[in-house]
């Protein structure tokens, strides 16, 4: 069983879940088709479906150890089946079809599909996760901050990257980076875009909630909006809104920037974030599609 499905950046919420057969990850066709639209329709019930794309076309004949792709033979890893109703399709063809990558978040066993975005393809990406080597940041309980802003930064570049940007971190995992060195880095790749991960603290557990903040710019200010909205459509946290502050990365970075709070490690009501992987990764789909949107709305046009 693969239990989540997450496709273009959003979790797939229907009925059903992927299947390792012989090493083969074979997905409900139809979360995919639902999510990325294609029309198709049975030649002989249920033996054989053809699906229609953008022109291309793609037949599969279930139990067959081939398909057809605009006449052209695929020969499949695993062959196609029907299961309680549901077509089962190997990964690689929907790929193929779809034009999609692939990769199997194992940890939170989760298959991740994106097609190369045109928008995001080639985009410089910095990210900043906060603290790092020597300098813990927030210690709160058993939760130490650098571990999690580097684990949301992870998954947030294994998103970005599948989509087609280029992403650089400020430190890689165990590394202590001065604040300066990390605005270093921004001005050595000169980015599209910086993202800051940190989370917050409070001497009072009481204290929850999200903040997003942006310096000076205006297309930060577009970037952190995009972003905050995102992780609030994903997260199940207290809106404490996207503020101005004047931060020394956001400050100093010489491109479009801003420093997410994902939370507070202190906060009896955020906790439960930084101590659950799923919603970590939940964190960093939110803030990949807000990046997306934001690039989409702000920076395909200049
Ligand atoms: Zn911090």
């Amino acid at each position: 069983m693969c239990r989540r499905i997450v496709i273009n950046g959003r979790l797939w919420e229907g009925d059903g879940s992927g299947r390792w057969i012989d090493e083969v990850l074979l997905l409900p066709l139809e979360a995919v088709v639902e999510r990325l639209g294609a029309s198709r329709h049975w030649i002989a019930y249920p033996r054989e479906l053809e699906m229609e794309k953008d022109g291309k076309t793609l037949n599969i004949k279930i139990g067959a150890s081939a398909a057809q792709l605009q006449g052209e033979k695929i020969p499949l890893d695993y062959p196609a089946f029907v299961e309680k109703g549901v077509v089962m399709v190997p990964v690689s063809l929907l790929c193929r079809f779809f034009e999609l990558a692939w990769t199997y978040a194992e940890d939170v066993d989760a298959i991740v599909l994106s097609r190369a975005e045109p928008a995001l393809l080639g985009k410089r990406i910095v990210l900043d996760p906060g603290h790092g080597g020597d300098d813990p940041g927030i210690i709160s309980d058993d939760l130490v901050e650098a571990e999690f802003t580097w684990d949301v930064a992870r998954r947030l570049c294994g998103l970005l990257t599948l989509s087609g940007a280029a992403v650089t971190f400020t430190r890689q995992w165990d590394e202590t980076v001065s604040l300066a060195q990390r605005v270093m880095v921004v001005e050595e790749v000169k980015p599209d875009i910086l993202v800051s991960i940190h989370f917050n603290s409070f001497l009072c557990s009481a204290h929850n909630g999200l903040e997003t903040y942006w310096y000076s710019n205006w297309l930060a200010r577009q970037l952190a909006e995009h972003v905050h909205n995102g992780i609030l459509e994903e997260l199940e946290i207290p809106n404490r809104g996207v503020r101005e502050s004047a931060f020394h990365i956001l400050r100093q970075a010489p491109t479009v920037s801003i420093l997410i709070k994902l939370g507070f490690a202190t906060g009896d009501g955020d906790q439960h974030i930084l101590r659950d992987r799923w919603l970590r990764e939940r964190a960093a789909l939110g803030i990949f599609r807000g990046i997306r949107e934001y690039i989409e709305a702000c920076l395909s046009q200049m």
